[in-house]
């Protein structure tokens, strides 16, 4: 242990019990309460968190829509946003005072093949922050110090929240479809991950389409460089698309399973599907050459490039602040589609 490390680790603040929002079980609300302060491990950290966004992720570990179930009571939230106020014993990857995001991507090995070809979200030895470990929805949060990515200074926190799912989700799907310039990207689903993948897309130098079933959220993906926008309660997409001559990559984020046809659907040959969340039954055959790949987070690297595009003034986050006590109405929104693009919670 370095002098500085132990300093460091002195001038901590002791911390009490914290406010959390905490699921007990998958039937009932969320209840905001006090928690304790778990112990810390060498090799993780104890973020004073500042923002923390919802994702669609959180609303489904809370109510144990997954085959493999968080363990009640636990934390959602894996798009946690704060400052490191004390620090495990091994930590030499962050210093206090730091402020970090805490992905979903909370722990891996770091030792299997895919850990060490890249792939670190497909490891098989993961643990997910607001899943299997307690997340962002707390004063407090304990991350693993490995596995937290730095924020720039220029980039508010929360702009940094969503940023650290919805954006790195959407930058690895625009990555994994491979899209290069002159590409017609199209992207199902305007909404909290939508209106970055669109700004994604162009940002790799792709004429973006966006499909949505609302008007102003059409409006908002124009606003964000949107070429063209498609009403799917009104048109065909898969046909209005096929009339601009097919897309070359066609992300989908909307699980309905009949956006997922359209999305194939408006593909033109030789064309790539990304799916980011795949709904429970599909049966989508495959023809004409098409691709299709499943995209998942990102890694650290990824978190970082989102940033590093954000600090350079590329990319604009739709967001709106809400204290935590309101994390029930919150979920009731984003599930009626009252909200325009991502809420965020101020701790
Ligand atoms: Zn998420
Ligand atoms: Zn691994």
């Amino acid at each position: 242990m370095s002098i500085a490390q132990t300093k460091a680790d002195a001038a901590t603040p002791p911390v009490g019990t914290y406010r959390a929002a905490v699921v007990h079980d998958f039937h009932s609300p969320l209840v905001v309460e006090q928690v304790s302060p778990p112990e810390l491990q060498p090799n993780q950290i104890r973020v004073k968190v500042e923002a923390s966004g919802l994702c669609h992720t959180d609303i489904h570990a809370a109510h144990g829509d997954w085959p493999i179930k968080p363990s009640p009571p636990f934390i959602p939230g894996h798009e946690g946003v704060g400052v490191v106020v004390e620090r495990g014993s091994e930590i030499n990857e962050v210093e206090i005072g730091d402020r970090v995001g805490m992905p979903w991507l909370g722990y891996a090995c770091g030792t299997c093949d895919y850990c060490v070809s890249g792939w670190e979200t497909l490891c098989l030895q993961q643990e997910n922050m607001g899943y299997s470990i307690d997340g962002g929805f707390g004063e407090y949060a304990t991350a693993f110090g490995r596995y937290v990515v730095k924020v720039p200074d220029a980039v508010d926190s929360f702009d940094a929240a969503p940023l650290t799912c919805a954006g790195v989700t959407t930058y690895k799907a625009v990555k994994v479809a491979g899209t290069r310039s002159s590409d017609l990207v199209a992207v199902f689903g305007v909404g909290g991950l939508g209106h970055l993948a669109i700004q994604y897309a162009a940002i790799a130098g792709g004429r973006v389409v966006a499909v949505d079933l609302v008007d102003e959220k059409l409006e908002l993906a124009r606003d964000l460089g949107a070429e063209f926008t498609v009403n799917a309660s009104r048109e065909n997409p898969a046909e209005a698309i096929q009339r601009l001559g097919g897309a070359d990559q066609a992300i989908a984020l909307a699980v309905s399973p009949r956006a997922f046809e359209q999305a194939y659907g408006s593909l033109r040959r030789g064309g790539t599907l990304v799916f980011v969340a795949l709904p429970a039954d599909n049966n989508i055959t495959v023809l004409n050459g098409i691709t299709i790949v499943g995209s998942i987070v990102g890694t650290r690297t990824d978190v970082r490039e989102v940033f590093e595009l954000h600090e350079a003034g590329k990319t604009k986050v739709i967001r709106e602040i809400r204290p935590l006590e309101e994390v029930n109405q919150a979920i009731d929104d984003v599930n009626a589609g009252r909200v325009a693009a991502r809420v965020v919670f101020q701790l």
